[in-house]
Formats: structure tokens, sequence, C-alpha cells
């Protein structure tokens, strides 16, 4: 990054903050939203152009907002919470567009991580079903499993199975409904 996009960064955080210096003023802020522009046609408020993901992020302070900004802005408040929260966001739009361009979707960590996993369980996203005996947790705890194995290979054509039908059934609907209308 360069230092003109981290001083305009600074500027807009602090001229939205209550705290007067960058270590105080990054306290302040929680993720709100997040759109995809595939046009690649916004710029991050620091400047930079051809952002694809955009945040929008609130001061729980003053309820001041900035939009958009993009996820190597939000790096730079240095905060694991809001990281962990920018990586769940864009692993949800990526897994979406796997899923409608037809994919083979493996539980790689391209689309996928522990938390993106118990963010899905506590959303409500696994369905019960007569499959999971009516415990969607099962349908969670298989997913982690399968996630968790090194040797992908490993996966049975049964255990493939079953994860492309939890995958269409329970997480599909959900990233539709999440996320038609936040791609512009
Ligand atoms: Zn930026």
């Amino acid at each position: 990054m360069s230092n003109a996009y981290r001083t305009n960064l600074i500027q807009k955080v602090l001229d939205k903050s209550e705290g007067n210096t960058w270590n105080e003023a990054v306290q302040e802020w929680m993720i709100d939203d997040c759109e995809e522009d595939d046009s690649l046609e916004s710029s991050c408020i620091c400047g930079k152009e051809e952002l694809r993901y955009l945040f929008t992020i609130r001061n729980v302070r003053n309820g001041n907002t900035l939009f958009p900004i993009g996820s190597s802005c939000i790096k730079k408040f240095d905060r694991a919470d809001l990281n962990e929260e920018v990586s769940i966001q864009e692993k949800l739009f990526k897994l979406f567009h796997a899923i409608e361009d037809g994919s083979f979707i493996t539980l790689s960590s391209e689309f996928f991580s522990r938390k993106l996993l118990k963010y899905l369980y506590d959303e409500g996203v696994f369905q019960a079903n007569e499959y999971n005996n009516y415990d969607p947790e099962i349908d969670y705890e298989f997913m982690l499993k399968m996630f968790n194995k090194r040797d992908k290979d490993s996966i049975t054509r049964n255990q493939q199975r079953k994860i492309n039908a939890i995958i269409m059934t329970s997480i599909r609907p959900y990233l539709a409904e999440q996320l038609i209308n936040k791609i512009l």
C-alpha cells in the first residue's frame, strides 16, 4: 500500500471516529455489510481502485459509516475479529459463485474454513431433515470432520455425495437469499 493510500485511510477513519489517535480509532469500528462489484469499478475510501469486495464499516460509538472500504484497508486496523469476518464474507461470495457456476466443490480452504462452517451453523443454515434425524448439528459436525481431513482423497464417494447434498439443500438457498442483492 502506498503512503498516499495509507494517509487517506487514516484521515478518513479519524474524521469519523471519536478517538484522536489511530490506535484508539480502529477499536471503534465493526463490519456492517459487504457487497461485491464484479465490474471492479469501485474505489476504496483510501483511493485505491478496482475494488471487488465493498465493505461498509460502522462506528459503534457514533454510528458513522464508511463505504466502500476494501479488505486490505480493514487489515490495517490490525484487529483479528475484523480480519476473520472479512475472510468469512469473501468466502461466502466465492462459494456462491462456484456453486452457481456448477463447479465441483471440495471442502478445501479455498471456499471453507472452520470459522465459516461455525458461522453457517450459528446462522441456522443447516436444515433439519430425515437424513440427519432432524438434528442439523449432525450435518455441521460432518462438514467439519470432512473439512478437517488432511487427505481429501480419503473422502469416499458417499461422503462426497452427502457433502454435495448439504451444499445444495442447506448452503445454496441461504447464500442465494443473502447475496443475491449484494452483487452489483
Ligand atoms: Zn483502501
